[in-house]
């Protein structure tokens, strides 16, 4: 095989992704892919068809470089910039959480509670890419959706998607509920940061280059999950309903403290991986 074609140069390159990263073959070529793709500006269909043509010294640069990157850790998605999530393409930076398969479970259950044809006020604590913000917007189009975060970068972000993705959602620079002052909403959701300070997951993977005040939260990554909770009854509308993604092992700390602040109908939603992953419950009437 020629070394200097396409499929030769994704080989080599899935190779040392497995390697480095630990990735397993499936992954490995699949990341090859992704980033050749994006250095070349074509689809990775292009490069099934074109697996035999050969790549310019140019070309083969860009790719080494992009490679380069993501051998010393950095997350596929900052290196091209974009991650789907439910179903569209949302554009990232450092600046925000990468968007995860986990949080579609909290979009999943803030629709299920938001009819299409009632003009509902929704609340994202949080937004970093705007991912849950915009998507509820999309599904939802008579909603209202006001969403929050204190970092303007991030907020930057997520205005942008918004716009590319044409929709409407009322953006804030606000520390959780600093400037909602008065504002009362029918559902609010939030993926706030929920990992324990001292968790050494936080060194490892991709976290290591996501913004750390999008993931750690005091010693048991409970602080902010605790905050919230304590908070967002002054801002829910009677029978409202408060929607929270928190850690793994959080369910029963985070439904025990929903329980002492006044909330029915508390419940968890496990994930794929039958984990409890979304807690919420209804302020009572
Ligand atoms: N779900 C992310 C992780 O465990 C953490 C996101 C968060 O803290 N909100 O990698």
């Amino acid at each position: 095989m020629n070394d200097k074609a396409v499929a030769g140069l994704l080989d080599a390159a899935a190779v040392r992704l497995g390697r480095t990263l630990g990735l397993d073959r499936r992954e490995a070529r699949l990341e090859a892919k992704t980033l050749a793709a994006h250095a070349w500006c074509v689809t990775p269909a292009w490069l099934i068809a074109h697996d035999r043509e050969p790549v310019t010294a140019g070309s083969a640069n860009r790719f080494e470089i992009l490679l380069a990157r993501r051998l010393a850790g950095e997350p596929v998605a900052y290196l091209t910039g974009l991650r789907e999530f439910y179903g569209r393409p949302f554009h990232v930076t450092p600046a925000v959480l990468i968007p995860r398969p986990d949080t579609e479970l909290l979009v999943e259950q803030a629709l299920a509670r938001l009819s299409p044809d009632t003009p509902h006020a929704v609340l994202d604590l949080g937004t970093g890419s705007g991912c849950v913000a915009i998507t509820l917007a999309l599904e939802r189009p008579n909603a209202h959706v006001t969403a929050v975060d204190r970092a303007s970068d991030a907020l930057a972000v997520a205005r942008e998607n918004a716009a590319r993705l044409g929709v409407t959602v009322e953006w804030r620079a606000s520390d959780w509920f600093e400037t909602l002052e008065g504002r009362r909403f029918d559902i609010i959701v939030g993926n706030p940061p929920y990992i324990a300070a001292n968790d050494p997951h936080l060194a490892r993977g991709d976290l290591r280059f996501e913004p750390i005040g999008a993931l750690a939260s005091g010693r048991d990554g409970l602080d902010d999950l605790h905050r919230l909770i304590a908070r967002a009854a002054d801002h829910l509308q009677p029978g409202g309903s408060l929607l929270l993604e928190h850690g793994y092992d959080q369910g029963e700390a985070v439904r025990a403290c929903l329980a002492a602040h006044a909330y029915a109908e508390i419940t968890s939603w496990t994930d794929l991986a039958g984990i409890a992953r979304v807690s919420g419950g209804r302020l009572s009437e």
